[in-house]
């Protein structure tokens, strides 16, 4: 079995985890600009949603409007008639009681004529929301169609980023141990885009855990492979000065 150059190994992955770093970060970013239209889409959904709220209650109140104004206009007629009939009476009695129900009717009507009034009110209070609103919507559709425009131009940067980086990637693989290999890619997994760091301070880079003098001792013999003990990172001495 030929003896694994471990120095020469180490300086393989150092340039391969800068790669790793990088490759991780444009991955996260990668994933994150689709939801960033997805959240804009969202917004401008939710505005048209409130558009469409407020024209649903200027119908309602159109059609209220409308009832009214009709129920109105028949007891206004009522009244005519009732006004016509009054001069047609015998008695005083029948033109007391005929006189008190056009009253009772003209009371009615000028509730009517209140309400109706309220209604208009609250139909310039809805057309004005509904400016308002409009704005906000056009606002967010606006948002929507620039920022979908400048987010896909970033994927289709990072995409031919990361490509480049793979490509560099798969050449320095090729020169690395297959075992190291397969260690160093379980772990760049499982610690967010980190498998190899340097020792600093006694500690690993990586957790920050104290390490024994007997592991740095065994990292600058460079005879094999020491990982971190806390969190299985692949360990290194970057500048001897700092360790
Ligand atoms: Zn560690």
């Amino acid at each position: 079995m030929q003896k694994i150059n471990v120095e020469e190994q180490l300086n393989i992955l150092i340039k391969l985890q800068a790669l790793d770093a990088q490759l991780y970060r444009l991955r996260k970013e990668r994933t994150a600009r689709p939801k960033l239209i997805e959240e804009l889409e969202t917004r401008r959904n939710e505005e048209q949603a409130a558009v469409k709220e407020i024209e649903e209650k200027i119908k309602a109140n159109q059609l209220k409007r409308k009832q009214k104004e009709m129920d109105l206009q028949s007891k206004e007629e009522s009244v005519k008639k009732l006004g016509a009939q009054l001069y047609q009476m015998k008695t005083n009695k029948e033109y007391q009681t005929m006189q008190h129900e056009i009253e009772g009717h003209k009371a009615d009507n000028s509730l009517l004529e209140d309400e109706i009034l309220a209604i208009m009110e609250e139909a310039d209070s809805l057309n004005k929301e509904l400016v308002r609103e409009k704005e906000l919507f056009s606002e967010a559709e606006k948002r929507l169609n620039e920022d979908r425009k400048k987010i896909e131009g970033e994927i289709t940067v990072i995409d031919s980023e990361m490509a480049d980086f793979e490509s560099r990637r798969k050449e320095l693989v090729a020169q690395v141990d297959n075992k190291i290999l397969i260690q160093y890619e379980k772990v760049l997994a499982n610690r967010e885009g980190f498998a190899l760091v340097a020792v600093k301070n006694h500690s690993c880079q990586g957790c920050f855990m104290n390490l024994p003098p007997q592991v740095i001792n065994e990292i600058r013999m460079k005879d094999k492979i020491i990982v971190c003990e806390s969190c299985a990172r692949i360990l290194y001495i970057e500048n001897d000065a700092d360790v």
